[in-house]
């Protein structure tokens, strides 16, 4: 099954896409974490990348597209895949359903899930990270364990964030008819405990 997982930044994409990657026995494929495995490597691809994520920009589409492409070939993802922040632009849309088709494969399901923007510089000012396992938190909504040392993602400012969700309502949000076009779209209400988020997505999917 290949699933997309669509929403602004902070809305839960990666946190719901750990707890479903079990359920479902796929991987998840995170652009953003697969940017920042490179930007650690410091690389000269990481620091490019580095140029427009410290901006709350998104990164030039042909950079993401090849990025994504040989994340999606990896043997793991033969039987599909959670997608979570791709595609963000419609070039990348369109990129991803060359790529699957390529692999007779298609989406399954786009499940866009909802939270207002009053709640995202909230929950992305108090996000915090295991830089050791990726493993996200929140400080008050999900703590993390006290033996834990967690780190905050350097673009996780209130105003990159307000940067980020800018770029979300203006060049993200507009691929979302291309795929109601395709009767693709399942909205989630995604206020709530990270239980019942994920019991509504499970639902939307029919797993
Ligand atoms: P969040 O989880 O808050 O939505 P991500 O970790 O997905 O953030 O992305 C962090 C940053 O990485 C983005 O602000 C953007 O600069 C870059 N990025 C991630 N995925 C993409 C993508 N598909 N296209 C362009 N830029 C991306
Ligand atoms: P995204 O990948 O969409 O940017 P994350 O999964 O990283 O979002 O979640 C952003 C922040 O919100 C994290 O600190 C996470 O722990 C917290 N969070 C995720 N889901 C919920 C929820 N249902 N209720 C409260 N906080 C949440």
């Amino acid at each position: 099954m290949d699933l997309v997982l669509f929403g602004p930044p902070g809305a839960g994409k990666g946190t719901q896409a750990e707890r479903l990657v079990e359920r479902l026995q796929i991987p998840q494929i995170s652009t953003g974490d697969l940017m920042r495995a490179e930007r650690k490597s410091g690389s000269e691809l990481g620091q490019k990348f580095d140029s427009y994520m410290s901006k709350g920009q998104l990164v030039p589409d042909e950079l993401v597209i090849d990025l994504f492409a040989k994340r999606l070939g990896q043997p793991d993802a033969a039987k599909g895949a959670i997608f979570d922040g791709f595609p963000r632009t419609q070039a990348q849309a369109e990129a991803l359903d060359g790529l699957l088709e390529k692999m007779g494969r298609t989406l399954h399901k786009v499940v866009v899930i909802d939270v207002p923007t009053d709640h995202i510089v909230d929950r992305i000012t108090g996000r915090r990270m295991d830089p050791a396992t990726g493993q996200v938190y929140h400080i008050r909504y999900n703590p993390p364990p006290p033996d834990v040392r967690v780190e905050q993602r350097a673009d996780d400012t209130e105003e990159v964030v307000r940067k980020r969700d800018e770029s979300y309502r203006r060049d993200t949000e507009p691929v979302l008819p291309y795929y109601e076009a395709k009767g693709l779209v399942a909205r989630v209400d995604g206020l709530g405990s990270l239980e019942e988020v994920t019991e509504r997505i499970k639902a939307a999917i029919g797993a």
